[in-house]
């Protein structure tokens, strides 16, 4: 296991497709550090609506206070003596986050981002690949396939529409792996699971 950086600051992002836990993730490691009595400010771009408007939440339900900001320039504000950022759906946050996320560090907090690497189509999602790139530790999480219950990389958009932008959850989204998956293949119609895993029992 890695060390913990001692008297300076890092960034760490954790990514993946829709589903696959990086919300959860984030949640979970900032609780771990209130536990530590660390001042944590989490943030997420107003665009995301789901859940409780003052908080980031999980598909499995969990919450966690957020301030929601329309712009990254917004964040600095908030941060005060913070030791620790959390930045939830970053995907949406807009090409600025790296240059601020890069400061935040090289003044000393530790920067947790979890964010979208890919879109519905399978491009990477701008700004994570260029935090991949900064960042000093990086979590990649794997979904389950909606379709074969293998591991799943990808988010397959279930209704029809080309924006890039289109918030929602399993109404609308699906994790799937590559081989059950399409960049426009929103007539596929979800299968039973192998096993009699009915996934549908199993989510919100
Ligand atoms: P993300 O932020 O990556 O979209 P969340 O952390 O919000 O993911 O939610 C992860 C939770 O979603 C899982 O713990 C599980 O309860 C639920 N879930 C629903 N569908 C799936 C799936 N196909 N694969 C894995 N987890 C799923
Ligand atoms: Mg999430």
């Amino acid at each position: 296991m890695d060390p913990t950086p001692r008297d300076i600051g890092w960034i760490e992002v954790i990514t993946g497709c829709m589903f696959s836990g990086k919300t959860e993730e984030l949640i979970r490691r900032v609780r771990r550090a209130m536990y530590a009595r660390q001042r944590v400010v989490v943030f997420k771009p107003r665009i995301d609506n789901r859940y409780t408007d003052d908080s980031v939440g999980s598909h499995s339900g969990q919450q966690l206070r957020a301030v929601r900001v329309d712009h990254v320039h917004q964040i600095r504000a908030y941060i005060q003596d913070a030791r620790v950022v959390a930045i939830d759906e970053a995907q949406f946050m807009g090409p600025e986050l790296v240059g601020l996320c890069e400061s935040l560090a090289n003044e000393g907090l530790r920067v947790i981002v979890a964010g979208l690497d890919m879109d519905y189509r399978g491009v990477p999602f701008e700004p994570i690949p260029q935090l991949l790139a900064v960042s000093e530790y990086i979590t990649k999480n794997l979904a389950v396939c909606a379709v074969c219950g293998n591991p799943a990389d990808r988010s397959q958009r279930l209704v029809e529409g080309s924006d890039r932008l289109l918030v929602g959850a399993s109404d609308k989204y699906e994790a799937r792996c590559r081989a059950h998956w399409s960049p426009d293949g929103f007539e596929l119609r979800q299968q039973p699971l192998p096993l009699g895993v009915n996934l549908a029992e199993l989510t919100d």
